[in-house]
């Protein structure tokens, strides 16, 4: 336990408060909002990749998806996937389909270190490389 403990820890030293999704969770700075709830927020991408793109973020402090699916409780984990299907419902793109990214780390070329997922739609995505 106390090493379970300590791993949370030492991953929550390693978060960036100061990264700009940790800013607009605090209303430092202004996002484009799609959807919020207690647990997530969503919101327009500033430099779209689609006619459509979203970024979806839990409001729990986590750098990567990893860090998030290890240290986010199941509601906090369920809750933000769930809500990224009710944006999917609310844009009703299911039917015309979407893309999910998420990137993650130095070589996934994350850039901001706030776990975020990419929701992409409105148009045909193209290939990935
Ligand atoms: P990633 O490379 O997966 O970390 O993606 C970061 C994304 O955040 C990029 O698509 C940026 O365009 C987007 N982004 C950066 N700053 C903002 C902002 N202030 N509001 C909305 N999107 C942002």
């Amino acid at each position: 336990m106390k090493f379970i403990k300590n791993l949370i820890k030492e991953s929550k030293k390693m978060y960036n408060e100061n990264n700009i999704f940790a800013k607009i969770l605090r209303k430092e700075i202004p996002c484009d909002k799609v959807y919020e709830d207690g647990f997530s927020l969503f919101f327009n991408d500033i430099n779209p990749q689609a006619k459509i793109h979203i970024l979806g973020i839990p409001k729990f402090p986590c750098d990567t998806f990893s860090d998030f699916l290890k240290n986010a409780d199941s509601e906090t984990i369920s809750s933000f996937f769930k809500s990224v299907q009710i944006v999917i419902d609310d844009l009703n793109i299911e039917q015309s389909g979407y893309r999910l990214i998420t990137n993650s780390g130095e070589d996934g070329g994350q850039e901001v270190p706030h776990f975020h997922i990419h929701i992409l739609a409105g148009e045909k995505i193209g290939r990935i490389r």
